[in-house]
């Protein structure tokens, strides 16, 4: 085997070695459960923004409903001063009436609109309570769970640290340009190296041309796999 490839094996039994330290902590149970507190606070939070913005829309509603509740008030002053006015005509007192009626059953109308808006309120601000409520409850668990998680943080840091330092120093022994292509390899999520098993490469189990595996037989130089880019070795 190439010394080139022999040692990014080396350091990849390294990488993947320490890697696996770091996902022990990243996904310990008390992580798990601060993220999950935390998302709850944010859904609550959410929550509570749509109820703020609800409350806004029902206390404009209410301003606007009152407002058209005053203009009927003062239509009924002008209505009832122009029976007193028009007296004796029967024709125009019966019509003054029937305005008068119209303008009351408006105004009832309006009247139960406002008590809808203000139930409707009422029930927006007892919600908005009670996801206060659950805000505050949901922080304080996070808060705890944080502090779990911090402490086991705590305990695992020196072997945290020690698997990078150990990921540092295999580093120094691989050929910078082939970490680099490495390095590129293992961010998209895929072991950077595959071996060459006859004709086919064990990464993407696609058949590779003779003259490709013939490279990687020769053993000379870095060949990848021309379907998913692997470094290939025998
Ligand atoms: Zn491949």
């Amino acid at each position: 085997m190439i010394d080139k490839i022999k040692q990014l094996l080396d350091y990849q039994a390294v990488d993947y070695e320490s890697e696996k330290v770091e996902k022990a902590v990243i996904n310990c149970e008390e992580r798990r459960a601060a993220v999950q507190m935390k998302k709850k606070i944010e859904a609550i939070m959410e929550n509570r923004k749509k109820l703020i913005a609800m409350l806004e829309k029902l206390k404009n509603e209410l301003a606007s409903v009152e407002a058209k509740c005053t203009e009927l008030s003062a239509q009924t002053a002008q209505c009832q001063k122009e029976i007193q006015n028009d007296g004796e005509d029967i024709d125009k007192v019966e019509n003054d009436l029937k305005r008068l009626r119209r303008i009351t059953d408006a105004t009832a109308e309006l009247g139960e609109q406002i008590k809808q808006i203000i139930i409707r309120s009422q029930k927006a601000d007892k919600m908005l309570s009670e996801q206060t409520a659950n805000a505050n409850a949901a922080r304080d668990q996070y808060q705890a769970c944080k502090q779990k998680y911090d402490e086991r943080l705590k305990q695992e840091m020196p072997a945290i640290e020690a698997a990078k330092a150990r990921r540092a120093e295999a580093a120094k022994n691989v050929d910078p340009e082939l970490l680099k292509k490495y390095n590129a390899l293992r961010a998209n999520k895929q072991v950077p190296t595959a071996r060459l098993q006859g004709s086919t490469c064990t990464g993407c189990n696609m058949m590779l041309p003779s003259a490709i595996v013939s490279r990687v037989a020769a053993e000379k130089e870095i060949v990848e796999c021309e379907n998913c880019s692997r470094i290939l070795y025998i």
